[in-house]
């Protein structure tokens, strides 16, 4: 019978409630048993990677008008907090942590995305503890992530872990919001995470941090696809980590796809975004058996966005129903002249001779919901 955690890499976010319960700085009132948790996790030898949020409630005390919730000040209040945050984590452990911050714009870039892995796996390496957040200060609306929850998904695909707990502030997934239901009933098991999850996330939010239960559904849906066992846990009970530890599921617990997406594809389809998208007339062809993707000029109806070569656009039918994210070795403006022509032997001959407009290693095609 399974007694003990079975993971062998685990992502464990945790929200800004977490992190200073009282927004008056961190306090260490939460946070003592979930640094247990990473420690008797390492002594099995298991690998642990925090995501953890709270830099801008960790640092909002220390502004006169804390109040103030403009974008300039909570930047200012997310520089001083994670500072203090790091240092409250650092002080639990007799093992070194390190800091990464992260955007969007780093992690949908896969230069950006593989250097990042690749610093991952060299602090694992090195018996150092990853603590990870969103860089708030440099980010723009364009560029982030926007909650944590989302994030701590991306960074457990790029980490190849097989385990993601999320704390939330309640004990899980509930059939409708436990706060405006007493009778609502939790959801320990989901193996397919479809509209009717969705529905039941509703829109609840949290005061404290940016996360609600529909973000959270978000990681998870990203998260198991990638293969990674996904749980919702209680994070200001202790008994969560404990039971745990012992392998059992205190809250919700996600089944990963038994067929993992492939790691760029996942990448493709989860983390990057789409810099445009081409309209296709009729049906989308699928990469031919030689693993490419032709477009005669017909085929091409609009093309939205200016992209270039190596750009992951969006295909989309006239109905407008999304059918593949894809990396697009033609620019808009390439795509927009071949649009454009008459004569559909010199289109094809163009791509013969160009190469594909699409290779089929950098097509993942996206499930209708
Ligand atoms: N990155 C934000 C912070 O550190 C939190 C985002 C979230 O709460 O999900 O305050």
């Amino acid at each position: 019978m399974q007694n003990t955690f079975p993971w062998q890499r685990v992502v464990v976010k945790i929200g800004s409630a977490l992190i200073a319960p009282e927004k008056q700085g961190c306090s260490s009132r939460y946070l003592l048993a979930i640094a247990q948790f990473v420690v008797r996790c390492r002594a099995q030898g298991i690998q642990v990677i925090l995501v953890s949020s709270g830099s801008v409630a960790a640092g909002a005390h220390l502004f006169p008008d804390h109040d103030n919730k403009s974008i300039k000040i909570k930047k200012a209040m997310a520089a001083a907090g994670q500072t203090e945050m790091m240092a409250t984590w650092d002080r639990f452990f007799d093992f070194p942590t390190a800091q990464i911050l992260l955007t969007h714009g780093d992690l949908r870039d896969r230069e950006r995305y593989v250097s990042i892995r690749d610093t991952i796996f060299s602090l694992l390496d090195n018996n150092i503890l990853p603590i990870i957040n969103e860089n708030d200060t440099v980010t723009t609306d364009a560029l982030k992530v926007g909650d944590n929850d989302n994030l701590s998904a991306m960074v457990a695909a790029a980490a190849d872990a097989d385990s993601l707990i999320i704390c939330s502030d309640v004990d899980g997934l509930y059939d409708q919001n436990p706060n405006l239901h007493p009778d609502a009933k939790l959801i320990s098991w989901v193996a397919d995470i479809d509209a009717s999850i969705y529905a039941m996330a509703g829109g609840a939010t949290s005061d404290v941090g940016t996360g609600g239960m529909r973000t959270k559904i978000q990681a998870a849906e990203k998260a198991t696809s990638h293969g990674i066992t996904t749980f919702i846990v209680n994070g200001f009970k202790e008994s969560s980590f404990n039971l745990l530890l012992e392998g059992k599921n205190p809250g919700t617990q996600f089944q990963p796809y038994d067929s993992p997406m492939q790691e760029k594809l996942h990448w493709m389809t989860h983390t990057s975004k789409a810099q445009g998208e081409v309209v296709i007339s009729g049906d989308v062809p699928s990469p031919d058996a030689g693993g490419q993707l032709h477009l005669t000029s017909d085929e091409i109806k609009e093309v939205h966005g200016d992209f270039t070569v190596g750009d992951t656009i969006l295909l989309v039918t006239d109905d407008g129903t999304k059918v593949a994210k894809a990396k697009s070795n033609y620019s808009s403006c390439l795509l927009n002249f071949i649009a454009e022509q008459d004569d559909e032997a010199f289109v094809s001959e163009f791509q013969h001779r160009t190469g594909p407009i699409i290779s089929a290693d950098d097509y993942a095609p996206l499930e209708k919901k």
